[in-house]
């Protein structure tokens, strides 16, 4: 027997409508309703104070590349998930763009094995849409499901074979699994690197229109409504896109979109001096998207946040723009950013809201039974102190990586302890 109480936080649980000052209690790695049903003898009961703290369920980062196997050299399973336990992550789902890709089920197999012997928060993985993420055939779809990913994509890649896309979210459909995706239109973006307007035009870079994205989330909606079944927008980054799926949610039909913190930190004018730590596929956009993602926040289109970490070695990254690679890591940044961004600079959303994007809204989607602190569940928390003034320091990442732009950026809030099945795997 072991037990733990948290005292004194403001409990957040939005699954369960809680928030309000109280305790927490925690016996052998589970949520436990009240005090009378802790059965562990008082010397063995751990204590927590969380005065002023906010104690949530634990975060769930849906959008995160881990890069084993194939990459080590940028992140491991270990490594990521460290850095996942460092920025206030229990649960972080993983995409299939590894070598070799996650698009059968040994791949699967190894994945769960590497997480469970390393990892110190839950890595959920997908599984490949298409075989090789070549958007030519589909992959397995049925065996993946039983080898247990959470949900399909091609992320990093995109199905522009609408005949092939609608097969495979039927297959998705017939096995319970939703279908995640990377919006892009391969002819409308060809080998665009930057949003295309203004900076792409000044700086000669070659240009990523919003239309390439908003083709694909077009698609999805329709694909969406013919198969009656759920298709989630990845990393959505432009103005279009939000209306789109804003329209089609008022329709009723089973369509979603997410939010990575770099597309409303940032605007396309940080490329101007080619520093290739903000060159992200999609692309960093104007002003007037990023407005446009702020709005969908705030009006509950856009319903989740996530990360889209993407590690990258140095080595990778220092080359010209054209040639480097695309993506920034996230784990450590992203809650500090959407606190600090969302909350308190623009008040689109209250901190419950937030909690709610990372917790519930993603457990919904993908159906796990994780993001609540209902009794009986896992006890995987998050302490946050939604104030607490930092400085990103990239070197003090527990990712393998360093790629973020965000290197010296002043924050307010942050996690302080992460907490999996009722153990500490990350303090401040
Ligand atoms: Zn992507």
């Amino acid at each position: 027997m072991s037990a733990t109480i948290i005292r004194n936080g403001r409990v957040i649980d939005p699954a369960n409508r809680r928030d309000g000052v109280g305790d927490l209690y925690i016996e052998n790695g589970k949520i436990v309703a009240t005090k009378s049903e802790v059965r562990s003898p008082k010397s063995e009961i751990d204590e927590i104070d969380a005065s002023n703290l906010i104690v949530a369920p634990g975060l769930i980062d849906m959008h995160v590349h881990l890069r084993e196997p194939g990459f080590a050299h940028k992140e491991t399973i270990e490594s990521g998930a460290r850095a996942a336990a460092a920025g206030g992550f229990t649960t972080i789902v993983c995409m299939p763009n590894t070598s070799p890709p996650a698009d059968n089920p040994s791949t699967i197999a190894w994945i769960n094995d590497r997480a469970v012997k390393t990892a110190g928060v839950n890595v959920l993985p997908t599984g490949a849409i298409s075989r090789n993420l070549a958007g030519e055939d589909l992959a397995p779809i049925g065996s993946l499901a039983q080898a247990g990913v959470v949900a399909i994509t091609d992320d990093g890649h995109c199905v522009q074979n609408h005949e092939l896309m609608r097969r495979g979210v039927e297959y998705a459909r017939m096995v319970g699994l939703p279908v995640l995706d990377h919006c892009q239109d391969y002819d409308l973006v060809g080998s665009g690197v930057v949003h295309e307007g203004y900076w792409s035009t000044l700086l000669g870079l070659p240009g990523w229109p919003a239309a390439g994205e908003e083709a694909i989330v077009m698609r999805n909606i329709l694909l969406a409504e013919l198969c009656d079944h759920h298709i989630h927008c990845q990393h959505v980054s432009s103005a279009g896109s939000v209306r789109l799926i804003r329209e089609a949610r008022a329709r009723g039909l089973k369509i979603s979109g997410e939010v990575c913190p770099h597309h409303i930190a940032l605007t396309d004018e940080a490329i101007q001096n080619f520093d290739t730590s903000y060159k992200m596929n999609p692309p960093l956009r104007s002003q007037a998207h990023v407005d446009a993602l702020l709005q969908g926040i705030a009006d509950g289109t856009l319903s989740i946040l996530a990360s889209d970490h993407a590690p990258h070695a140095d080595f990778e990254k220092e080359v010209e723009f054209d040639a480097a690679p695309f993506g920034i890591v996230g784990l450590e940044t992203e809650l500090g950013l959407f606190l600090d961004l969302l909350v308190h600079k623009h008040h689109k959303i209250d901190t419950v809201r937030l909690i709610e994007m990372y917790t519930v809204e993603p457990a919904r989607l993908l159906q796990v039974d994780a993001g609540t602190l209902s009794a009986g569940a896992a006890a995987d928390i998050t302490l946050i102190d939604p104030t607490m003034e930092w400085t990103v320091d990239i070197h003090q990442f527990q990712s393998a990586s360093r790629n973020s732009p965000f290197d010296g950026w002043k924050l307010r809030g942050r996690a302080v302890r992460t907490i999996v099945d009722g153990k500490t795997v990350w303090r401040l």
